[in-house]
């Protein structure tokens, strides 16, 4: 058996980023960018205002205020999109939009709800510091400056700074195929005939999902009875089709477990097959040479059959891995600090992931265990919105008594 941290770090260490590809922007969203982006130009371009308002010079508006307004000539207006317009002259205001042009002898803007405009003539009601309400070139990227690195993630805001650079395109490392497959004689189809002690198959649909959020798109879902003849054919069609290798089940030491024959059947190396954590003890990662021409190894997961006990350890193995092949760089999880909400026991060795949700009480975060922390209890994950860390050695969490919690996302 080795620690929750070895077996991480192995995953990790297995795990390199596929090909790279340029790919249209609506293409790359959810992806990891395999180039670090410069800027093209300043950012902003040019100077502009920041503010619907008045350009002033500062020395006309010196004293104004609500008790001494000051009048000012309207010498014009400057609309977004409007370059090349006059400044103000001695005495003169300029109108200006967000985001115009600031027009050459503009020293601020003033924010228009502190002036009032009547026939060409701008009361301004408040005085200005240097520069304010303008918006530099350059303030926030000069020309050739980095603006974002590769392994960023093309969220939302990414997407939208990449077309203000005047890009349509980006490159991005390819995203994973997955093979998923579920073991096991009791399972049954979602929906189907249950008989007696069938036990309906929830994994490969959690499973498919938890892969689809991360971006994972080309999946195939298998499910295999006990058999090791089967077991071992399905095995050997998935790691011929797909980089990443999910089974689920049949990983334990029962009499109809095989995942772990099949895959030195079908020629995986196996990395660990026991880790000391909880839930998930039994669980399995290999890799097994590519088969086609990419010259890839794939990675084969072999989780626990429990539902929360697959979820889990799909947390914490599978989805580095997952993450690593589509070209991310940092993949550690988002720890924080928590207080326990009610005391908790265990016995020594193994790491336990404690499944709670948070409530912000008294200026701290309190950490309150779900209830049904058994592995085939899927309720406290359906609840639960982090795991608390419950280190190996430790046997009691007390009351009050600060804690690492991972928040989790799915
Ligand atoms: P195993 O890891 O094969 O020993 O299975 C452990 C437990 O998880 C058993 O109670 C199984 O019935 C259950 N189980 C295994 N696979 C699935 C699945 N795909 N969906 C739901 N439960 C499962
Ligand atoms: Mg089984």
């Amino acid at each position: 058996m080795i620690s929750f941290e070895a077996a991480r770090s192995l995953v990790i260490e297995h795990a390199h980023p596929l090909p790279i590809a340029t790919v249209a922007l609506e293409e790359a969203a959810g992806r990891f960018l395999a180039e670090e982006i410069k800027a093209p130009f300043d950012m902003p371009r040019f100077d502009n205002s920041a503010v619907d308002g008045f350009c002033v010079r500062l020395a006309d508006v010196e004293k104004a205020s609500n008790e001494t307004p000051v009048a000012l000539r309207l010498a014009g207006t400057i609309r977004a999109g409007e370059a090349g317009g006059r400044g103000p002259g001695a005495g003169e205001a300029v109108k200006i939009m967000t985001g115009a042009p600031v027009p050459q002898g503009t020293e601020a803007a003033v924010m228009r709800e502190f002036c009032e405009e009547s026939s060409g003539t701008v009361t301004v009601h408040r005085s200005a510091q240097a520069g304010e309400n303008i918006r530099r070139a350059g303030g926030e990227y000069r020309q050739g400056q980095t603006v974002l690195s590769a392994g960023t993630r093309c969220s939302p805001p990414v997407l939208g700074q990449l077309v203000s650079l005047g890009m349509t395109g980006v490159a991005v490392h390819a995203r994973p195929r997955v093979a998923i497959i579920s073991t096991g004689d009791e399972l049954v189809a979602p929906g189907g005939e249950l008989g007696e002690a069938g036990v309906y198959d929830g994994n490969s649909v959690a499973l498919a999902a938890a892969c689809h959020a991360l971006g994972v798109r080309e999946r195939s879902v298998r499910h295999v009875s006990d058999k090791l003849e089967a077991v071992i054919e399905v095995l050997r069609q998935a790691v011929s089709e797909a980089d990443v290798v999910i089974t689920v089940g049949g990983v334990s030491v029962g009499d109809y477990d095989f995942v772990r024959d099949a895959l030195a059947a079908v020629g995986a190396h196996t990395h660990f097959t026991r880790v000391a954590m909880k839930p998930g003890k039994p669980n399995v990662f290999a890799t097994a040479p590519a088969q086609d021409a990419s010259g890839k190894t794939r990675l084969l997961f072999g989780l626990p059959g429990n539902p929360v006990s697959a979820l889990v350890s799909f947390h914490h193995f599978v989805r580095p891995a997952l993450l690593l092949l589509m070209g991310a760089r940092e993949v550690s999880p988002l720890l924080v600090s928590a207080r326990m909400g009610t005391p908790l026991r265990k016995r020594a060795g193994r790491l336990e992931f404690v499944r709670a949700t948070l409530a912000y009480e008294e200026g701290g975060v309190i950490a309150y265990p779900t209830g049904g922390q058994d592995s085939h209890m899927l309720g406290g994950l359906c609840a639960a919105q982090c795991l608390v860390h419950f280190p190996a050695e430790a046997v009691k969490l007390d009351k009050d008594e600060p804690v690492t919690v991972e928040l989790l996302s799915w």
